[in-house]
């Protein structure tokens, strides 16, 4: 996870309002900064190997975390077998990569044209199960954004088949340039991910999906794309894999583009523009093709996500989840002192000891109405994937599941003034974590890089796609002690020095005394979550309300 950079002026404006930190209200309990130092330190320990999944620092991890949720009292609540809860719940992962070089050829008009693998274009190991990729000169369609959004009157395809064709589409959405519109403006919805970009093509049976490659839409440059296509690649094992993947995924550069929208007659510019608009319809792209040749290395690995649990005590089958990532980057590259672990301790060993010291706190609470299960996920170093995984495979149905507070990468250093989440999503959720937040003395400030889309990229996503509540919490940076200049300075040498580097190592210096007053606002939260019979829901204009009010009957 990418710890939130905030922005210059909303700390401003939050630290001109925020009251002074006042203490936490009695039905709070207090946190221990301590052990939440020791259990950082531990997991960041050298001795747990960077916690790679389906590697022995995954074991002990396992080992490690579910001695810890034992001794605080809480149960299993993991795989059900013969009657009885598991501490985990197993995660296939499938695992693919591109044997060799892919043979890539663009044909233009006649013109074969090698295209090279990392450079022009970056082609993804396919995920639909496939052992090896020969397409031979299939069409290629531009579908503009790519986007059918019902509740916002807009479709891209307008029926076109895409059977035996690639598919060519924009980044992000269709008002990201104007920044006004039916996308949340300069934001991104989950329309403008690739991830629902190639989920959709894959719906319509489409032999490939391209993504044009733009920068400032995409929010990272082409670097970014190569290293996270062109490697080994994983998801989950789903029983109908070609239902969430094409065979040929990737980007092309944005000049590729360009000049192939020239060779066919076509101005990439002027059709971008027309694929603002609703009025938008398809182009083949003609006399153009794609050829595509590899083969495929796959397999399976199994991971685990590590579930404890207090049942609710009047409310048992409604659940309140809270989430955090336990898997790191694992052994790597060596850095410059020669450092092969990449320990993660604030990524995400924080929200793992957070996650322990929540459920010990509620375990010696009086029973909650509804069921707390406290889950800590893999593999969201690979996209997402454990939770993924759970979602897909819910141990506890996510219809009566009221709502999932993740946290991912937490501050180490002293109380903030303010908090904020990861992306610009309405829900009630977070209306009820602001309203608390002002009983600690904190105030909300909003991600001031919505457009980047970080609400897609933390854990809580895989619950929030189909419709359960769900939030990503992420401290502040109006340090009580030095401001906004230390939490600011702080937080870029973090992102520069340390984010997803062997040196993201347990400090001594750091008190997590921060972390422990933000833990007695989370703790309220789900407090209240759980003993209100409250079910927050998205805002009505959110894409993700539909899906939730599809089970609004299960929650009467
Ligand atoms: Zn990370």
């Amino acid at each position: 996870m990418k710890r939130l950079l905030l922005s210059t002026l909303a700390m401003a404006i939050s630290s001109a309002v925020a009251a002074a930190t006042a203490p936490p209200p009695v039905h709070a309990p207090t946190f221990d900064k301590q052990r939440l130092s020791d259990i950082d330190k531990t997991l960041a320990s050298d001795a747990f190997e960077g916690r790679g999944p389906a590697t022995p620092g995954e074991t002990k991890t396992i080992d490690y975390v579910i001695a810890q949720m034992k001794a605080a009292g809480l149960q299993p609540g993991g795989d059900l077998k013969d009657g009885q809860r598991a501490w985990t719940q197993a995660v296939p992962l499938l695992r693919t990569e591109i044997i060799g070089s892919p043979t890539l050829t663009l044909d233009l008009g006649g013109t074969a044209e090698p295209l090279v693998q990392g450079q022009q274009i970056a082609v993804r190991a396919p995920m639909d199960g496939s052992t090896s990729v020969d397409i031979s000169k299939a069409p290629l369609v531009f579908v503009g954004y790519g986007v059918t959004a019902p509740e916002r009157d807009w479709d891209d395809f307008k029926g076109v088949d895409l059977h035996g064709k690639i598919a060519v589409v924009l980044v992000n959405d269709p008002d990201f340039e104007s920044g006004k519109g039916d996308f949340g403006g300069k934001a991104m919805t989950y329309y403008g991910r690739w991830t629902y970009k190639y989920e959709e093509a894959a719906r319509r049976g489409a032999l490939g999906l391209l993504v044009i490659h733009e920068s400032a839409p995409a929010s990272y440059g082409w670097a970014t794309v190569k290293n996270s296509n062109i490697n080994t690649m994983f998801d989950i094992v789903r029983k109908n894999p070609t239902s969430a993947h094409v065979p040929l995924e990737g980007w092309i550069q944005h000049d590729l583009a360009v000049s192939m929208f020239r060779h066919a007659g076509l101005d990439f510019d002027a059709l971008k523009k027309q694929a603002q608009t609703r009025d938008f319809k398809p182009v083949l792209l003609k006399d153009e093709s794609l050829s595509a040749s590899f083969k495929v290395d796959k397999s399976v690995i199994t991971s685990h996500n590590i579930v404890g649990r207090i049942e609710g005590s009047k409310y048992p089958d409604q659940t309140v989840i809270y989430s955090a990532h336990w898997d790191h980057l694992g052994v790597g590259q060596p850095d410059a002192k020669g450092d092969r672990i990449y320990n993660g301790a604030i990524d995400n060993a924080t929200g793992t000891a957070a996650l322990i010291e929540l459920g010990n706190a509620f375990a010696h609470a009086p029973k909650p109405e509804r069921t707390i299960v406290f889950l800590n996920v893999t593999a969201e170093e690979k996209g997402l994937l454990g939770s993924e995984y759970y979602a897909a495979n819910p141990l506890y149905p996510l219809a009566t599941t009221a709502g999932v507070i993740n946290m991912d990468a937490l501050d180490p250093h002293g109380p903030s003034r303010n908090f904020t989440i990861s992306g610009s999503a309405k829900l009630g959720l977070l209306d009820d974590m602001i309203a608390d937040a002002r009983k600690f003395g904190m105030t909300y400030t909003p991600d001031s890089n919505p457009q980047a889309g970080y609400f897609f990229r933390s854990d809580h996503f895989s619950f929030a796609k189909r419709g359960v509540p769900a939030i990503s919490f992420g401290s502040g940076d109006d340090w009580v002690d030095g401001g906004m200049a230390a939490g600011e300075a702080a937080e870029k040498a973090y992102t520069k020095d340390h984010y997803h580097q062997p040196s993201d190592q347990w400090q001594a210096d750091w008190s997590f005394t921060g972390m422990a007053h933000d833990l007695g606002m989370l703790y309220t939260l789900g407090s209240k979550l759980a003993n209100s019979g409250e079910w927050p829901n998205w805002s009505t204009d959110s894409e993700f309300r539909a899906a939730r009010d599809v089970t609004a009957d299960q929650r009467k």
